[in-house]
């Protein structure tokens, strides 16, 4: 099978919403009138995102999720995304899973494949993704990382940690009992981006970013660009682990100090944390129930710069979390 009766066979599907899809040099799109493109790229490389030989569905499902998360973010609704694909050989199996992974996902969204590029290579995945935000009165209702503000409350979304706790496990420890493991390891390989939370938030949110590399390196770069600090009660934390609640979990032994590495530094979360004033607690609050996606107040945004931990009794962790970076 050649370039393009794989791009025929595994990715071509005729345009529903786009003006052009697949086929021709460019895609086109139209945006509603009074909204502007969310735009968004996310690389996924064999080995270093995921292992070889993962199930390629859960990757085709994984490698748009991502992207789709960074929409949630900023509030956007999905509308289109681009695959740029590189494969080591055809192999027909695996494009079949792989297509099938990233199309469910991209129907439950409504965004479209409209294009992208195919080589042989070792297997990289890398999804540009469109989305539409409102522009009301002259002003862009997207969600940005630079508006958090002195006095407001610090929020995530859903749970944290599991996925860290599979990959972990996956890797050589803790062992995990296998129906334990199995719900974690969807956790990592089957994110639900928050999509219909971003959107809900917005007019209510004061800034917000997706946690893929850990709450506690992600709140920061909200913290950095809002020019604030803020301090998190780490006992508000630590029960979003959802692998806690589950009947084999005393059997793991896993402690404390796991617990919080889990939660606060794990990565692959794929939740919102976001900020809001004290004011819009309710909004907040509506806005969660509405996407049916929970939401647990974390802490408060501070003048002072940096983020500071506490335990429940106000005292600060002395133990110091780190997110993950490509080169450090
Ligand atoms: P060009 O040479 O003009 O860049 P290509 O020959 O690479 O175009 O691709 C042909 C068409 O197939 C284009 O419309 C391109 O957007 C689309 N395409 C290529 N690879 C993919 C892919 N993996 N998924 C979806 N569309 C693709
Ligand atoms: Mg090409």
């Amino acid at each position: 099978m050649g370039e393009f009766d794989l791009i025929a066979r595994y990715f071509t599907r005729p345009a529903a919403r786009a003006v052009l899809g697949v086929g021709d040099d460019c895609a086109l799109l139209q945006p509603a009138p009074g909204t502007q493109l969310a735009i968004s790229s996310d690389m996924l490389v064999e080995g270093r995102h995921f292992f070889a030989g993962v199930d390629p569905f859960t990757l085709g499902h994984k490698a748009l999720a991502v992207n789709l998360s960074d929409l949630a973010a900023c509030g956007a609704k999905p509308l289109a995304f681009t695959l740029a694909l590189a494969l080591p050989r055809v192999d027909e199996t695996w494009l079949a899973a792989f297509s099938k992974g990233l199309f469910a996902l991209a129907d439950a969204h409504g965004c479209e494949l409209v294009g992208g590029d195919t080589t042989q290579g070792p297997l990289n995945i890398c999804i540009t993704v469109f989305g539409e935000v409102p522009v009301l009165n002259g002003k862009s209702q997207a969600l940005l990382r630079s508006g958090a503000k002195t006095g407001d409350d610090v929020y995530v979304s859903g749970t944290l940690g599991d996925a860290r706790l599979a990959l972990d496990a996956l890797r050589s420890t803790p062992a995990l009992p296998a129906d334990l493991l199995a719900q974690a390891r969807r956790r990592l390989e089957q994110p639900s981006p928050r999509v219909a939370l971003g959107q809900a938030l917005r007019g209510v949110a004061s800034a917000a970013i997706d946690v893929s590399d850990g709450l506690v390196g992600d709140l920061q770069h909200i913290l950095r660009a809002s020019g604030a600090g803020a301090t998190i009660n780490t006992a508000t934390i630590t029960p979003l682990l959802a692998s806690r609640t589950h009947a084999d979990w005393a059997s793991t032994g896993i402690g404390d100090d796991k617990q919080l590495e889990c939660v606060l530094a794990g990565g692959d979360d794929y939740e919102l944390a976001f900020t809001a004033p004290a004011s819009a607690r309710e909004a907040v609050q509506a806005a969660a129930q509405s996407a049916g996606t929970p939401v647990t107040r974390i802490g408060c945004v501070e003048t002072e710069p940096g983020l500071r931990l506490v335990d429940a009794e106000g005292k600060s962790l002395t133990r110091r979390f780190s997110s993950f970076d490509h080169f450090q």
